[in-house]
């Protein structure tokens, strides 16, 4: 196994980043799939993340049922309670079996503070010290990696079913950041996510990415997860994602759209 260092990382000051914005008592901490829940539409992300309503029709959990079993599966044949290639990346068997010859870390749940310091968690994805619950800013979670002998390159995997989308290229640009904030030693992070139904692996476009691009990429986003926090009105914006929302007029919610 990797040697693994903890070590929150210390060039990080709050004075290099914005103000830390003001926190709705049920939005504290974000994640990727919080902050894209915001931005396909603000009124939902409302009434999901802070209002917590319960949909009036039961919502289909297939894909996420198979998302939750897909990457269990990962998991298992990674850390060798599986000894063949599972069904789902029959496609790539031979990836697969080329990551687990490297000892990679795999379905590992992270938390980070307000300065992008790292929060132990325990395998449950709960803080070590219950004193640091409320410290977490912003969670991730991390489908695989692999590190050099040194620790100072690594290659993050993202496990995908389905199709690359838009946003897969700003996940794999957090996953990175991630990587860069949780382990000083590393210098490069090469941000991959594998397609596992499609055969495709999509390299990020700046890859390598350095210690340079820390403040960069912290500074992105901040701005970006602002009007999360900041935002009052939480406005409708209906469009294409309507069609699969639980609040919709259709399936009897509270949403006139
Ligand atoms: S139906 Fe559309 S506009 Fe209304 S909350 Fe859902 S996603 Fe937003």
């Amino acid at each position: 196994m990797v040697a693994r260092q903890l070590m929150p990382y210390e060039n990080i000051k709050p004075e290099h980043y914005p103000a830390p914005v003001p926190q709705e008592a049920s939005v504290r901490a974000w994640s990727f799939s919080a902050w894209k829940n915001y931005t396909e539409c603000p009124q939902r992300f409302k009434y999901e993340r802070i209002n917590k309503l319960q949909p009036k029709q039961p919502v289909d959990r297939k894909a996420l049922v198979r998302g939750e079993q897909y990457h269990k599966d990962a998991e298992n044949y990674l850390k060798d309670r599986l000894h063949e290639v599972p069904p789902s990346f029959k496609l790539i068997p031979e990836k697969m079996q080329k990551l687990k010859t490297l000892d990679p870390i795999c379905e590992e749940m992270w938390a980070f503070d307000r300065w992008w310091r790292p929060i132990p968690l325990n395998e449950r994805g709960f803080t070590e010290d219950f004193a640091d619950k409320d410290k977490i800013w912003v969670r991730m979670k991390l489908d695989a990696a692999v590190f050099s002998k040194e620790n100072t390159l690594c290659v993050a995997i993202d496990f995908k079913t389905g199709d690359l989308k838009e946003d897969h290229p700003l996940q794999l640009e957090l996953q990175a950041l991630g990587v860069l904030c949780k382990y000083p030693t590393v210098n490069e992070v090469y941000s991959e996510a594998w397609y596992s139904d499609q055969r495709l692996v999509l390299q990020h476009d700046d890859n390598p990415f350095t210690r340079k691009d820390i403040d960069k990429l912290i500074m992105k986003w901040e701005q970006r997860v602002k009007a999360m926090f900041t935002d009052t009105r939480h406005a409708a914006k209906p469009g294409r994602y309507c069609t699969w929302c639980p609040y919709s007029r259709a399936k009897g919610g509270p949403c006139k759209f």
